[in-house]
């Protein structure tokens, strides 16, 4: 029997033509790929049904990537604004963020980092040791949060040595990881990985996922060997026009995230990162698929619509209101648009 070999990850414009998912190699898209790098793993290449799909609008650069809008921002959330030491954000007093790695198996066309995803790999030892003294003298951490990059790029016997630095750290007692892994590379999700992520501190792991065909049978299996091991699963969305912005391919999404132990957590709002302004939606366009969702499916499917304040804020509940102050109280909405009167006696 003749053995093929796996489909390797695309990583040009060249590569994307081969695979017939850009028609010719153009000076826009060669511009495109000079400032924004481009990878589309093996699983999603194979994911990709046709090249104007959903997932192929993810990770295929498009020359509308050239348009900067005004109000676009080099680092959209403000990492640097509150980064004490390289590869550290310290934004809220309980948790802080480490980018132990900068690259990532897929470079999405709407990533918020997309200025600093790709550039180094891991975090240089001397800026680790550096990010984890500064945890080790800071108390009131209680979380960390390990992205950037994408933390489940590292080998698990960097990310078990990882896990040992900071299990000695004794106020430390929550380390979630934020990945696309489970599902743009699966093959990744071993026995060892699985048992690198184990332990203490407790783990939760926030898997990125924008569309049901994302979740191939082999993330799947991804998904069953973390959520077997007793490993939190959560979500997180980015609402992404052509991709995901309705509450039918939402909900399918949120139902087949539901099967396989993952919850919902997040429907970020699209970031003000440059060169993105053709997946971004209005607030109130999201706010309107919220409002649908919550007609459509139980509560344990909807995740949080949320912003990240540019300029370094944080992360803020955008809706949709149901409640409405007046002097008897309050008017509440319900899921059908019925207003009804609620009084709340002092
Ligand atoms: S950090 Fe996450 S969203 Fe950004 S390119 Fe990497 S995998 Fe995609």
């Amino acid at each position: 029997m003749t053995a093929f070999p796996a489909p390797r990850a695309l990583t040009s414009v060249d590569d994307l033509v081969t695979a017939g998912l850009v028609a010719q190699p153009t000076a826009a898209l060669t511009q495109v790929a000079e400032a924004f790098r481009i990878r589309v793993s093996s699983e999603m290449r194979t994911a990709i049904a046709d090249p104007a799909d959903p997932i192929a609008r993810q990770f295929v650069p498009d020359a509308a990537e050239l348009v900067l809008r005004p109000e676009e921002l080099q680092d959209p959330i403000g990492d640097l604004a509150h980064s004490p030491t390289p590869g550290l954000t310290h934004r809220y007093p309980d948790r802080v963020i480490l980018a132990a790695t900068h690259t990532c198996e897929v470079y999405c066309r709407f990533c918020f980092r997309r200025e600093a995803v790709g550039e180094e790999a891991a975090l240089p030892e001397a800026d680790m040791q550096a990010a984890l003294d500064y945890i080790a003298a800071t108390p009131a951490i209680w979380e960390v949060i390990l992205t950037g990059g994408d933390p489940l790029v590292l080998s698990p016997r960097r990310l078990a040595a990882l896990m040992a630095r900071l299990s000695a750290i004794p106020h430390v007692q929550i380390v979630r990881f934020h990945t696309r892994v489970p599902v743009v590379a699966p093959a990744r999700i071993t026995a060892e990985m699985v048992q690198a992520l184990q332990g203490r501190p407790t783990t939760y792991v926030v898997l990125h996922s924008n569309h049901a065909q994302e979740l191939t049978p082999a993330a799947t299996e991804a998904l069953a060997r973390l959520a077997g091991a007793g490993i939190p699963l959560l979500s997180q969305t980015v609402l992404l026009r052509g991709v995901n912005d309705d509450a039918a391919t939402l909900e399918t999404l949120f139902r087949a995230l539901l099967r396989n132990r993952v919850t919902p957590y997040y429907l970020h709002h699209c970031d003000l990162a440059r060169g993105t302004s053709h997946f971004r939606t209005t607030i109130a366009a999201g706010q309107a698929i919220m409002a649908e969702l919550r007609g459509r499916m139980s509560g344990i499917g909807i995740p949080t619509y949320v912003l990240d304040i540019p300029g370094g804020f944080g992360k803020v509940p955008i809706g949709p209101d149901y409640l409405q102050a007046d002097a008897d109280g309050y008017l509440v909405a319900d899921w059908q648009g019925g207003v009804h009167r609620y009084a709340d006696p002092a």
